[in-house]
C-alpha cells in the first residue's frame, strides 16, 4: 500500500505538536492597518468557533464545493455515531483572506519560501476555490485521517494533518500518497 502508511500516525502526532494550529488552520484575526475589507470577516471566510459542516449559513461552509460538502456531511454523520465531532476550522476563503494569511505567515516564518510550506497564494489555494477544509479538533482530524477514504476525503499534506480535500476515487483505490508539504504539490507551482 502507500509508503507513508506506517509513518503517518507518528508524523501526524509530531506535526500537530510542533505546529499546533499555526498553519493553515488558524484564521487569525483582524486585518492589516490601512486595509479595510470590503466584506465582513465572516463573509471573507472566517469561521466562528464550533462551526461544523451543518452550519450552511456560514460562507466558509456554504461556498465549499458541493461534492466536498456532501462527503463531509456523510463523514460527520458517521463520526457523530462514534461521539466524534468534526469541526470546520477553515473552509472556503476569499482571495483577500488568503492574501492576509500569506502575509501573516511570511511575518511568522520570516520568508516567503518558508511560509509557502504552510500557506498557499490566493491563486493556488484549494481553500479559495472551495476545495479544501481544515478539520479539528485533534481527535476529529485523526478520525477523518483513519476513515476519510471511504467518503473520498483525503489528507493532502504530511505536515498538515487537518487539511482534507475530495478525492472521488478514494473509496475504490484509497487515498493517494501525501505530499510532505505544499511546496511538493505541483498545483502550487502557480
Ligand atoms: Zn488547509
Amino acid at each position: 500500500m502507500r509508503s507513508t502508511a506506517l509513518l503517518a500516525p507518528l508524523v501526524f502526532v509530531l506535526a500537530a505538536v510542533v505546529v499546533g494550529t499555526a498553519g493553515c488552520a488558524a484564521a487569525g484575526s483582524g486585518g492589516s492597518p490601512g486595509i479595510r475589507p470590503a466584506l465582513s470577516p465572516i463573509d471573507q471566510g472566517e469561521v466562528p468557533d464550533d462551526t461544523t459542516v451543518y452550519d450552511t449559513d456560514v460562507p466558509a461552509v456554504a461556498r465549499l464545493d458541493g461534492d466536498l460538502r456532501a462527503a463531509l456531511t456523510a463523514a460527520s454523520d458517521r463520526a457523530a455515531g462514534e461521539d466524534i465531532t468534526l469541526r470546520i476550522n477553515s473552509g472556503w476563503r476569499s482571495p483577500e483572506m488568503q492574501e492576509r494569511l500569506l502575509r501573516d505567515a511570511v511575518s511568522t516564518y520570516g520568508s516567503l519560501d518558508e511560509a509557502s510550506r504552510w500557506v498557499a497564494t490566493p491563486e493556488t489555494s484549494a481553500h479559495v476555490s472551495g476545495d479544501a477544509v481544515d478539520v479539528g479538533p485533534f481527535d476529529g482530524a485523526y478520525w477523518l485521517d483513519l476513515h476519510g477514504a471511504e467518503f473520498g476525503l483525503c489528507r493532502t499534506y504530511v505536515n498538515e494533518p487537518w487539511h482534507f480535500e475530495l478525492r472521488p476515487d478514494a473509496p475504490m483505490v484509497g487515498c493517494p500518497d501525501q505530499y510532505l508539504d505544499p511546496t511538493e504539490d505541483p498545483r502550487m507551482a502557480g
